[in-house]
């Protein structure tokens, strides 16, 4: 038996991972970019990173068997399953308050910088800085081989992805809650998705 956990809309979730297990991410209502994140449980300072992850895996979005890495270059969570479609962004930082500010919101807006402070913090722990997040569901195509774009993702509810931890880490997600360009979809709506646990 494994247990649900929500990420509600626009907020985050943390969770500890053991080396050897596996967390299963689940886009639920099919259109919901989730911001993840992987510490080492011994170190905060060591973290799963996108730079250096695309140095190991030669690409920029990873496929079912790549190994992502900390840091430190060592692995950390390996991709093992993904039914969503494949398509995932590893260029993209975390939004944050200047993100939302720049796009011309007035007063408080969530962010998944915050929401990976407010998870971390549940767990009596902070984050050393924010790194970029594997962005999980996003879709950021590379068009004429060097601009970026912002789509819709392709994802469909219920379709998920799992990841399976090589070393005892802290995992946090945050539901984006994008909601002034289309990263979580063209109606523009945050939702909730879920994650469990496997052994
Ligand atoms: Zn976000």
């Amino acid at each position: 038996m494994t247990t649900l956990i929500t990420i509600p809309a626009r907020h985050g979730k943390a969770a500890r991972l053991a080396a050897g297990h596996s967390v299963r991410i689940v886009n639920t209502h099919g259109q919901q970019v989730v911001d993840t994140w992987a510490f080492t449980a011994a170190d905060l300072g060591e973290f799963m990173s996108m730079e250096h992850s695309r140095v190991a895996i030669g690409r920029i979005i990873p496929a079912v068997g790549d190994v992502l890495v900390t840091n430190r270059r060592r692995p950390i969570l390996t991709l093992v399953a993904d039914n969503s479609g494949g398509i995932h962004d590893t260029l993209f930082a975390a939004c944050d308050r200047w993100r939302y500010e720049l796009l011309g919101c007035v007063g408080y807006h969530d962010t998944c910088t915050d929401n990976l402070a407010a998870a971390l913090k549940e767990l009596g722990l902070a984050p050393p800085e924010t790194p970029a997040p594997l962005n999980l569901f996003m879709n950021i195509p590379v068009v004429d081989g060097n601009r970026v774009e912002i789509r819709p993702p392709v994802s469909t509810p219920g379709s998920h992805v799992t990841l399976r931890a090589e070393i005892d880490c802290i995992l946090a997600f945050s539901a984006c809650p994008q909601d002034v360009v289309p990263i979580n979809g063209l109606a523009l709506t945050p939702t909730e998705a879920h994650f469990e646990v496997l052994g």
